[in-house]
């Protein structure tokens, strides 16, 4: 659905203009994402390229399904449900950054960066609605 003017400034407002997700300061540019995804068929294309077919769940594109996130959040958690994105964030950490990244390997040897075993903890699940 698009959202009109006041939605919009609404949404943006529901978790005192932070990322639902990073919890980061939303500017101008920012995403009003699906909670639940109303795509759930990916096209394949060919040449490896994926594109998002039609709407298969309608039911779901309402305002009370969506939250404020900002680009990369609203990108990276794509149509996936929370517990997956989730469980895929806990997979860059304990799985993928130290194999794929020779720098952070680098700077996690020099004991530069610090990787926390930390559960990982959306904004908006502790947000007390303060501001
Ligand atoms: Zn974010």
């Amino acid at each position: 659905m698009n959202l009109n003017k006041k939605q919009r400034a609404d949404l943006k407002m529901k978790f005192g203009g932070h990322c639902a997700y990073c919890g980061c300061q939303l500017g101008d540019k920012w995403h009003a994402d699906h909670i639940e995804a109303v795509k759930r068929d990916i096209i394949h294309v060919g040449g490896g390229k994926l594109i998002s077919g039609e709407m298969t769940r309608p039911h779901l594109d309402t305002i009370e399904n969506m939250n404020p996130a900002c680009v990369p959040c609203n990108s990276n958690k794509s149509s996936m449900s929370l517990k997956a994105w989730r469980s895929l964030l806990v997979h860059y950490r304990d799985v993928q950054l130290l194999r794929d990244s020779t720098h952070a390997r680098h700077l996690h040897r020099f004991g530069l960066i610090e990787i926390k075993p930390d559960p990982v903890v959306f904004f908006f699940e502790t947000w007390r609605g303060e501001e």
